[in-house]
């Protein structure tokens, strides 16, 4: 592409964007298309011949965009909505341009520090440690991968020569808990099996007895402990675990905890929700998600650990002899992590940090919760719907009261209508509707009218 040709269809791009998100409130947040319906309208092969770039952008603007869901619409509210915001996007496009490999300090020492800065920062905004040794990967499940590899590895140096051997290595976490903890067992060779779920009280946090009771539970049988993961804002229902209660056991029985706020952890920006991090400082690994609620565009997941010399001693294969006294700013990520290339993805937390500054920040997350609220107590003044668990971020989980087959119906038809897409969970084996406020662009009018949407979809009177 030549550079005048360039500029012009970046250009072009740009004012796309612009009006995308200017006018997303007149796109439906569900694409009303059928599975195979957009692969039916693309040719079998690529070409064979280049293709002018206006065909190429006509296509994504008339075939793609159609059959996209609406991640960044003001009116998406399943699983935790997101924002991809106008600084994070300017920062995504930059980030192509510069296209850097960041595996080691030398292949980019922009890369390299800024990712360390930015998530000091990062640290500093929840007010967790900020000597904490921070890394972004992609998903908190990637990182999920890593926490168990550290956990055994401190358990068992050896293991990383050895593998598992037939040591039943054990890791306990709420029935909450997300499932990247299955599937990082699964991946590390631990097994599913080796996954313990603890119970959870009335108010979905799990019960720090029962942990120590099935840690002993374990020790008897021979088995070996190795990690607890405990979860602050758990996906279905945003519960917080008792982090004190459980650190004070992980120290005790000597095993790996990890924190998992990759939702919830975002909301101590602000001072008002700072509590819900308590004993989050005395995590041995830590997650927030900026991609899901810090207005930072999928994907960035920010990983931190207090104890890098075990992660180090995890993934290292530079023999210490090789090593050479560098610079503490010097790092190689590669070292820390099971990938060796990595994309240049702090670009994009440092230009919403900056754009936003911590008291935007903070006033963003602080009105999402507010129209969370909000949306609950309308909900409530209409009889004919429950809110089924206690509201501690901008989550509501509700039903209408009725039978399963009912809220599913009801999901079903405010999802196709096409002016909201909420989710579903079940909890205490009823069905249950999820709304999380999320996006940049959501107002309270928007929250207005979504209550509307609801009650006029409902069955009966309100
Ligand atoms: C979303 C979520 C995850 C997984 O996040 P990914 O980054 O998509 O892997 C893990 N834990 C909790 C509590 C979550 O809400």
């Amino acid at each position: 592409m030549a550079p005048d040709e360039f500029r012009q269809h970046g250009h072009e791009v740009i004012d796309w964007i612009a009006d995308y998100l200017e006018t997303i409130r007149d796109r439906p947040v569900l694409p009303p298309v059928q599975p195979g319906e957009l692969t039916a309208q693309l040719p079998a092969h690529a070409p064979e011949e280049p293709e002018h770039m206006n065909r190429i952008l006509a296509d994504f603007r008339d075939r793609i965009v159609p059959a996209n869901t609406n991640w960044n619409h003001p009116a998406f509210h399943a699983y935790f909505a997101n924002s991809g915001t106008p600084p994070a996007i300017l920062a995504e496009a930059l980030c192509a341009a510069l296209n850097v490999n960041g595996m080691l300090w030398k292949s980019s020492p922009a890369c390299t520090e800024l990712e360390q800065v930015t998530l000091r920062w990062l640290a500093q905004w929840l007010g967790l440690p900020d000597e904490w040794f921070g890394m972004i990967h992609d998903t908190a499940s990637t990182a999920g991968v890593h926490v168990l590899a550290c956990a055994r590895h401190r358990a068992d140096p050896l293991s990383r020569f050895a593998g598992n051997a037939d040591r039943a290595f054990i890791v306990y976490c709420s029935e909450l808990a997300h499932s990247f903890v299955d599937k990082a067992a699964m991946t590390v060779g631990f097994g599913l099996a080796a996954v313990r779920r603890v119970p959870v009280d009335r108010t979905f946090r799990v019960r720090p007895q029962v942990l120590a009771e099935m840690i002993a539970a374990d020790r008897a049988a021979g088995r070996t402990p190795v990690c607890i993961v405990a979860t602050i804002g758990t996906t279905s229902v945003a519960s917080v675990d008792p982090v004190p209660e459980v650190a004070v056991i992980a120290e005790r029985e000597r095993l790996w905890l990890h924190v998992d706020a990759a939702y919830g952890g975002a909301a101590a920006v602000s001072q008002k929700y700072r509590h819900h991090l308590a004993g989050a400082a005395r995590a041995d690994s830590f997650v927030v998600n900026p991609h899901k609620w810090l207005l930072t565009p999928s994907d960035l997941c920010a990983f931190y650990t207090r104890d890098p010399e075990t992660l180090r001693g995890a993934f290292s294969l530079v023999p210490e002899y090789l090593r050479t006294a560098q610079h503490p700013s010097a790092v190689n990520m590669m070292d820390y992590s099971f990938q060796l290339g990595r994309r240049f993805r702090a670009l994009k937390l440092w230009f919403v940090m900056r754009s936003y500054g911590r008291r935007g920040m903070a006033e963003v997350i602080e009105s999402h919760c507010d129209m969370a609220g909000g949306f609950a107590r309308r909900l409530a003044a209409d009889g004919r719907f429950e809110i089924v668990a206690p509201i501690e971020f901008s989550l509501v989980c509700f039903r209408y009261r009725g039978s399963d087959d009912e809220n599913r119906a009801l999901l079903e038809a405010i999802n196709s209508s096409g002016r909201a897409f909420l989710s579903h969970t079940v909890i205490e084996d009823r069905y249950v509707l999820r709304m999380a406020v999320g996006n940049w662009q959501t107002t309270a009018e928007d929250i207005a009218r979504l209550c509307v949407l609801i009650a006029g979809l409902a069955p009966g009177p309100s």
